[in-house]
């Protein structure tokens, strides 16, 4: 259980990837304080590799974030996980995380679609809506949830 900064029983790191403007921020808001953003300014991207080492190392977790309305961003979930798996631990607890589901009108990925690349390439999946809070606190306990597993 989660008591203060300095006192808790488990600490995970959990990294969270996927192309510029696919929620990423936003997910972390709403998990952690309930808070969404409508305004987009985005986030750097880790771009140099002594960075990119430094930010997976350690990982035991990775929420793999793309959106829902680009299918572009699907397609390169495929680089993203290449990323991760060079990077860390085989273990590693990723979950696919397709935001932006409250867009249902601009839908450009289809859930049957993601669902069969997560169960081919061995990952959780779910659909997710910072913006409604869909899913979001599920996602993140469903990947601590299974890092415990794997840990205990
Ligand atoms: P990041 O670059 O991956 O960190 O993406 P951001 O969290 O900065 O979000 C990019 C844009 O998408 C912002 O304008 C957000 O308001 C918007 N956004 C994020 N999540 C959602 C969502 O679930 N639904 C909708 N409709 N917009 C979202």
């Amino acid at each position: 259980a989660y008591r203060a900064d300095d006192d808790y029983d488990y600490l995970f790191k959990v990294v969270l990837i996927g192309d510029s403007g696919v929620g990423k921020s936003n997910l972390l808001s709403r998990f952690t304080r309930n808070e969404f953003s409508l305004e987009s300014k985005s986030t750097i991207g880790v771009e140099y590799r002594a960075i990119t080492s430094a930010y997976y190392r350690g990982a035991v977790g990775a929420l793999l974030v793309y959106d829902v309305t680009r299918h572009v961003t699907f397609e390169n979930v495929e680089r993203w996980l290449k990323e991760l798996r060079d990077h860390t631990d085989a273990n590693i607890v990723i979950m696919l995380v397709g935001n932006k589901a409250d867009l249902r009108h601009l839908r450009a990925v289809q859930t049957e679609d993601a669902k069969a690349f997560a169960e081919r390439e061995n990952t959780f999946f779910m659909e997710t809506s910072a913006l409604e809070s869909l899913n979001v606190e599920n996602a993140f306990t469903e990947v601590l949830t299974q890092i415990y597993r794997v840990v205990s």
